[in-house]
């Protein structure tokens, strides 16, 4: 006979116990190549890009490690790999930071990241662990660039970009904020023109926009769906030209608002537009000048922002209204941008808010076109509704009085009849930017010769391994660190065997981590960058989680490189992650985690001195997984307590092997209602809802003083996803062999889940007055109570004294008043 003292629960003992033993028998790596039911599920790897995890990442990690565990335990072979995105800006600034070399940080700080991992409990395939800094890995970065290149969606284009002063590198305009650095929030952007590569995703908008709507393809939370549905930008409207005077050609604009043509009473080109010096009259051009000037010095996306300040110069010139046939101004302003539409607007100030603060500055003409019955058409004022249902044209010439939905496709037709434009498509997105002045990050593998242009690197010369340098830091000069080492950017070009340099770019991290997903099953194969017969197996990705801020870069990019390789015929899906849910965030003490707040945790503390399993539980318990909560010391202690008492009902029941024990009514259907209200919160990811059924068949099993072990047996797999150790551990006292993951799910019984119920007659007085339906077993006093409140029974009972109650169980219920 055990003694009492083995029965104590030791976190540390039976988690260090689980996590060997899992290592040893490989229970977490599931037959990449026979699995009959396989599920990909995937988490968002991490930058190692500081010393540790912190809360949030184990919230994260958490929730999808205990889907994939509730997967398994459904059945289904689960693959959950984990990797590092360790190339980057995040790993490198943060190396730079500390003044240590990026080659010699970050792979101690994945050593730790690994040791975290593996102490939460994670059910990680380790042996498919994968960094995005391994030349094994960034030899099909590279290789993937060359596919892209092949497929003529690569090209290098001079161009006008984001340039940070901190970073001293390009950014995407996904990555700049307001005008500022997305990790420098001090600092305000800078537009430079540069060389740059590039990668034709505005080839893929329409697919990406209609994909979002296949719920075959992709089933994924809203509110990405709508960020990336905002971030392609969709619009349907018109090219129109407006004729120049004489032999000056047309200036033409885009819009979304063809039924708004009559109000447009001038015209607005973007300052750097290629029209400017040749319609600018001599009287205008000394003003125009300098505004052009003054513009290019300003950054691409503070020029976008709305409510700022109006300005602009007159550039002397006229353009034909088409409709309406008259002359109307040709001005320059920097809210006007070449690089959307056509870099020239029609203003219509009665209609467009911007519009509308420039003709009040500068004194322009404002027309309403549209109207609502009844409103006063001649007040010059702003109407900028988009929604324009019950509006009709007004001052529109021969469409006045139409309404506004029919004017739009009308005059759009007029317009191509008459030869003065077009009905157009347009999005909102720009082709991705993808190279980067900076060291740590694959080369681009491209070589650019004298003769030959730039040829690409042959295939079989992969991977450009970065070269190890100590001078790695950008510098201001927009140049990438690697043109500072000749030996090793001077290479024969591979096409003619002259004296070539190669690309001293490096890949944007978000190119590491579009196909991450595909390398994992396939690490061991040195010859593919994904294997044919293993990536038809495992993808698309089942269910894939991570954060929002990756709603619109990552996951954006993930799809359309998937999108390409479709095409070119390396991959049979087309939409890399069939399930996609956005984990909430962890705050602390009601204020977001962040290092300059001083608030961030370290969980490792927290595990030491209470185990993985009561801190997983406890973050899972914070609040929904996908609104996340707020972090408080104060909680840990409640989950701690439950997996005690769990504990100890396992020790009540791990000697019985007769269930002899007769099982309390209540009991039986809380089991029931317990294993379908989990199981359809795990499906929901509500994991909070899950642990509080659990908790309660738990009290209610305390209750009734019951440690039925097939309930207990129940219990302990509802709760393995949570607990893992501690639920391999209570597994194996009762009885079970190899690991509790692949006993079976319990079921429920749709029947079993409703309490019996019976209904007793009331009296008053001998008189029956009504019934209460109550649970089977009930007791009096409850029913008595159930009784008075009824109205049947209230009308003869209110206002007099309750003398006596007479109970037959089960038959009858009397009640004696005076
Ligand atoms: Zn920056
Ligand atoms: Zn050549």
């Amino acid at each position: 006979m055990t003694d009492q003292q083995s029965f104590r629960y030791d976190p540390q003992a039976v988690e260090a116990k689980w996590q060997s033993r899992w290592a040893e028998r490989h229970t977490n790596e599931p037959d990449l190549d026979r699995a009959p039911r396989p599920f990909y599920n995937l988490m968002m790897f991490p930058y190692p890009s500081a010393e540790g995890l912190h809360v949030g990442n184990m919230f994260a990690f958490t929730g999808s490690d205990v889907f994939g565990r509730y997967k398994r335990l459904r059945g289904f072979d689960v693959f959950e790999p984990i990797g590092f995105d360790a190339f980057g800006i995040h790993s490198e600034n943060y190396a730079i930071k500390l003044g240590i070399h990026p080659a010699e940080l970050i792979p101690r700080n994945i050593a730790n990241f690994r040791r975290q991992l593996t102490r939460i409990g994670g059910m990680f395939s380790w042996r498919h662990e994968l960094s995005t800094t391994d030349p094994a890995y960034y030899k099909w970065t590279q290789w993937l660039f060359l596919q892209l290149y092949k497929a003529g969606k690569a090209y290098q284009k001079n161009g006008a970009v984001n340039w940070c002063p901190e970073c001293k590198t390009v950014l995407a305009n996904e990555q700049v904020i307001n005008g500022f650095c997305e990790r420098h929030p001090d600092t305000r952007v800078e537009q430079r023109a540069l060389e740059q590569w590039y990668f034709r995703i505005t080839d893929y908008a329409e697919r990406l926009l209609s994909n979002l709507d296949d719920r075959s393809k992709m089933d994924w939370s809203d509110t990405t769906t709508q960020a990336q549905r905002n971030w392609l930008g969709r619009s349907e409207g018109a090219e129109i030209d407006f004729a120049l005077g004489g032999d000056g050609g047309a200036i033409r604009v885009y819009t979304t608002r063809p039924d708004t043509l009559y109000g447009a009473t001038f015209m607005v080109l973007a300052p750097e537009h290629p029209l400017v010096a040749q319609i600018t009259a001599e009287s205008e051009r000394a003003a125009v000048d300098a505004y052009r000037a003054h513009v290019a010095s300003l950054d691409l996306v503070s020029r976008k922002v709305g409510d700022k300040d109006k300005t602009g110069v007159f550039t002397g010139a006229y353009a034909v209204n088409p409709a309406t046939g008259g002359k109307i101004p040709v001005w320059i302003a920097d809210y006007v941008l070449m690089e959307y539409g056509t870099g020239a607007i029609m203003a219509v100030p009665g209609h467009d808010e911007r519009d509308f603060a420039f003709a009040r500055k500068f004194g322009l003409p404002i027309t309403r076109v549209l109207a609502r019955a009844g409103q006063d058409a001649d007040a010059p004022m702003l109407e900028a509704e988009t929604d324009t249902a019950g509006y009709a044209l007004v001052h529109s010439g021969m469409w006045t009085g139409r309404p506004a939905a029919e004017a739009h496709r009308d005059l759009t037709a007029w317009l191509e009849r008459e030869g003065h434009g077009t009905k157009t498509v347009r999005f909102r997105l720009y082709d991705w930017c993808i190279s980067r002045q900076r060291y740590w990050g694959p080369p681009i593998p491209i070589i650019h010769c004298p003769s030959c242009g730039p040829v690409p690197v042959p295939e079989e010369d992969l991977p450009v391994l970065l070269p190890a340098i100590d001078d790695f830091r950008p510098d201001d000069s927009g140049v990438s660190p690697l043109a500072r080492h000749e030996e090793w950017y001077f290479v024969p070009c591979p096409a003619c065997g002259q004296r070539a340099r190669r690309e001293t770019d490096v890949s944007d991290t978000f190119l590491d981590s579009a196909w991450y997903y595909l390398r994992y099953p396939s690490t061991e194969f040195a010859d593919r960058a994904f294997d044919a017969a293993r990536t038809r197996r495992w993808g698309p990705v089942a269910m894939y989680i991570g954060g929002n801020e990756h709603a619109v870069l990552h996951l954006l990019y993930s799809r359309f490189l998937a999108m390409v390789l479709h095409d070119v015929g390396h991959l049979e899906f087309e939409e890399p992650f069939a399930t996609f849910r956005a984990h909430g965030l962890i705050v602390k003490d009601g204020a977001k985690m962040s290092k300059s707040k001083g608030n961030v945790v370290i969980p490792d503390d927290y595990i030491a001195k209470w185990g993985a399993d009561t801190f997983r539980m406890y973050l899972m318990f914070l609040g929904p997984f996908q609104e996340g909560g707020d972090f408080r010391d104060s909680g840990i202690s409640g989950p701690r307590r439950f997996l005690e008492k769990v504990w100890d009902l396992v020790g009540q029941c791990e000697h019985v092997t007769l269930a002899g024990q007769e099982v309390h009514q209540s009991v039986v259907v809380k089991r029931h209602q317990t294993v379908k209200k989990v199981t359809e919160a795990m499906e929901a990811l509500s994991y909070n809802t899950a642990i509080a059924a659990l908790m309660e068949l738990l009290n209610a099993m305390r209750e009734a003083n019951c440690s039925d072990r097939h309930i207990v047996k129940d219990m302990v797999v509802l709760l393995a996803p949570f607990a893992p150790h501690f639920s391999e551990e209570c597994w194996e006292r009762l009885g079970g062999v190899t690991t509790v993951f692949s006993a079976a799910w319990p079921t429920w019984d749709e029947g079993l889940t409703v309490e019996d119920m019976m209904d007793i007659p009331v009296q008053v007085n001998g008189k029956t007055r009504g019934k209460v339906r109550v649970p089977h077993g009930a007791e009096e006093s409850a029913i008595a109570a159930a009784a008075m409140r009824q109205d049947a029974v209230k009308r003869f009972t209110e206002g007099k004294e309750l003398k006596k109650q007479i109970y037959v169980p089960g038959r009858l219920l009397n009640l004696v008043v005076g």
